[in-house]
């Protein structure tokens, strides 16, 4: 039964704490502190804004409060194939597995140029095929850039094209990959590239955590992923659609989300101090 009295108490009282948060009986921090340098605020600034609330998932890999969540197991309403229409991919049982042959899909959105992706996917089990024709799929940022996605797990293939590698360029700094049929998870960090007049002014850095475990690490990337070529840059705007590829194997997914991201400092530190002058 629905104690009415009850929650009413419960709801003054959180919200009298609220408020009593909003307010702290004293002044938190300084203003007779140096200033930070590359900043306006002091060592301790009790007028610096205070970070937004997020509430964080459950467990770890669940979505936060804030973040757009692309895939939640029930359909492909957020992304499309390359001719706009609907993603022909397969949905059951809380995944989505790629109907091979139907192409590649992408999100209706755009996203940039800074943010965090996480995404689980499983390769299939029994295994089939061997090096990139076994359990391959990717996940390009921008459209067009791959971070690999194969089943790396007792399946030789070259280092640039294993699982997390940015695909023909830097290999992932380990192989973290769980055997066929296990779900595994990427947290992708993207600081996007700038281009001014169409020249490149700040490269793709990505950084990639494999089932927790951090394979790219703050790698800035030489262009874009063609296969057996150089990649090079070619402007673009700031966002751009996620794609997922189809390269022939069912590969599952499931948890997709992503948060645009502000970083850090960005706005007032730039690059950083000049450390000792
Ligand atoms: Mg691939």
């Amino acid at each position: 039964m629905i104690d009415a009295p009850r929650i009413l108490t419960a709801l003054v009282a959180t919200t009298t704490l609220a408020f009593a948060e909003d307010k702290p009986k004293h002044p938190i921090g300084y203003q007779d502190t140096p200033v930070i340098p590359g900043t306006k605020w002091h060592v301790h600034d009790g007028e610096r804004p205070q970070p937004t609330v997020v509430t964080p998932g459950e467990k770890l890999g669940d979505a936060p409060s804030d973040a757009i969540v692309l895939f939640d197991g029930k359909d492909l309403s957020k992304w499309r194939n390359a001719k706009g229409e609907d993603a022909k991919w397969k949905v059951e049982n809380g995944y989505a597995e790629v109907a091979p042959r139907t192409g590649d899909i992408f999100t209706k959105d755009e996203f940039g140029p800074d943010f965090q992706l996480h995404l689980e996917f499983a390769t299939p089990n029994p295994p089939s095929g061997d090096s990139q024709g076994r359990g391959n799929s990717g996940c390009f940022l921008f459209g067009k850039y791959e971070i690999q996605i194969l089943d790396s797990y007792q399946n030789p293939t070259y280092a640039d094209g294993g699982a997390t590698a940015i695909y023909g360029y830097m290999p992932p700094r380990v192989n973290a990959s769980r055997p066929p049929g296990q779900w595994q998870t990427y947290d992708i960090l993207a600081e996007g590239p700038r281009f001014e007049d169409g020249k490149l002014e700040k490269p793709l850095v990505v950084t990639v955590l494999h089932n927790g475990v951090v394979t790219q690490n703050h790698t800035a990337l030489i262009g874009e992923t063609p296969h057996k070529q150089v990649g090079t840059y070619h402007a673009h705007p700031e966002k751009g659609p996620l794609k997922l590829q189809d390269h022939g194997n069912p590969m599952r997914f499931r948890n997709i989300w992503i948060r645009e991201i502000h970083m850090p400092g960005a706005d007032e530190i730039g690059e950083g101090p000049k450390i000792g002058k």
